[in-house]
């Protein structure tokens, strides 16, 4: 089954439980266009390589598309699609006008230099510009790409429209139009996912511990909110393995080390060394993955041991592994609803773009805190009402706001 087929899952069962008029379901399900670009780029020796790249826009019904762009050696069209259709139902549940969208082009960044990479994401924006825009559609940051990425393609952007765009792409610094507390808004957001499902559960926060599987923007912001927010940290991961202090763990001290250590946490003194699969098997009481996609599996998730697992990745969970942590009644935040907070951030950056007027850092948490909050409990009452899993409860709200403009614009009858 490919990914994209996967991700429709749940999607197919909220609709069945909402009698969803099948026309929206099938309108809903394609994205509305994908593209595939060839990228000629001219390497540092000389030679030009052709990087493949793309860009999905699932869906246009709520406003323009949003979503990130991820580069990464795996990156291919069924990734690019799912990633596109998850960013549709996240903006949708968060209530952001918004559709859903999203890019990525195939490169192991790590293996190019930085001439190379700035070249790459300018030839990118080049043969996407005509179909994106702040009306249009909206890139952002995702996986191993960051704010000079940004900064790079808003540069391209402006000369191509020979004009200053800083409202056609989110996650930029704050020098250069971004806003304040975006870099933080996605770990911030999984924490406030994970303090409300603590509520739910009635488990006290000094009571907690949490295992997180991911040290890059996602996994370390979630650490540092979840230090602030009083949880214990026991476990942790990055690509060099995982590390185990039933003490806690300092996400500052941590990454402060790893700044040392050529990026990478092994070797941390004081922890115990583990692989970074066995981290998703601890018996913490909230296990949050905040790496990517398909790590929760039929094969692993019988030996998973959280109480509660809080979706910080893009589809961390697979389809077989939903129906296991059912069955063993371990409830999962799903990622489309507990990962919003960082779209939620762009969604104001973009309006501060629009207004060329700028909040405080203290106003963009506050509102982000009030939006997840609500989305939050959306979800669970929907689940709550129709018996359900909250993924499947993220996508009943998903749905319902998705059909009325369907009708009303007149693409069904
Ligand atoms: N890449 C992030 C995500 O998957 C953020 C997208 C955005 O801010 O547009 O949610």
């Amino acid at each position: 089954m490919s990914l994209f087929e996967m991700a429709k899952i749940p999607m197919e069962k909220a609709s069945k439980l909402i009698n969803l008029d099948p026309n929206a379901k099938a309108v809903i399900e394609q994205p509305e266009r994908t593209v595939e670009v060839s990228i000629p780029v001219r390497m540092d020796d000389g030679t030009t390589k052709v990087f493949t790249g793309y860009r999905s826009l699932n869906s246009t019904i709520l406003g323009p598309g949003k979503g990130g762009v991820r580069f990464h050696q795996n990156v291919c069209l069924d990734e690019v699609k799912t990633l596109g259709f998850w960013m549709t139902c996240k903006c949708a549940i968060a209530g952001l006008p918004y559709g859903g969208g999203k890019g990525g082009v195939i490169v192991d960044p790590r293996k190019v230099s930085t001439g190379e990479l700035e070249r790459i994401t300018r030839g990118y924006i080049d043969r996407i510009a005509p179909l994106i825009g702040e009306k249009k559609d909206i890139p952002a940051p995702d996986m191993n790409t960051n704010a000079q990425i940004m900064a790079w393609m808003m540069d391209e952007f402006s000369k191509i429209n020979c004009q200053y765009c800083p409202g056609f792409i989110t996650g930029k610094a704050v020098s250069m139009g971004g806003s304040l507390g975006r870099t933080s808004a996605t770990g911030r957001g999984v924490i406030t996912a994970v303090c409300e499902i603590l509520k739910k559960k009635g488990i006290a926060i000094k009571d907690a511990t949490v295992a997180i599987q991911g040290f890059g923007n996602v996994g370390s912001w979630t650490a540092k909110c979840a230090k602030a927010a009083g949880l214990k940290i026991v476990a942790i991961s990055d690509i060099s393995g995982g590390l185990v202090d039933p003490n806690g763990f300092d996400p500052d001290k941590l990454e402060a080390y790893a700044k040392t250590n050529k990026g990478v946490i092994a070797g941390y003194p004081g922890a115990k060394a583990i692989s970074g699969e066995a981290v998703l098997e601890q018996d913490v009481t909230v296990l949050i993955p905040a790496a990517m996609e398909l790590q929760i599996t039929g094969k692993n998730a019988n030996n998973i041991k959280a109480k509660i697992v809080v979706e910080a990745a893009n589809g961390p969970t697979d389809s077989d592994a939903d129906v296991i942590l059912e069955k063993k009644g371990i409830p999962v935040v799903p990622d489309v609803l507990a990962n919003g907070g960082g779209v939620t951030v762009s969604y104001f950056e973009w309006v501060q773009n629009l207004y060329r007027y700028f909040w405080t850092e203290e106003e963009v948490v506050e509102r982000q805190e009030k939006m997840m909050v609500k989305a939050f409990n959306k979800i669970y009452d929907a689940a709550e009402k129709y018996h359900t899993t909250m993924r499947v409860g993220a996508y009943i709200v998903a749905l319902e706001a998705l059909a009325e403009p369907i009708k009303m614009r007149g693409i069904i009858g």
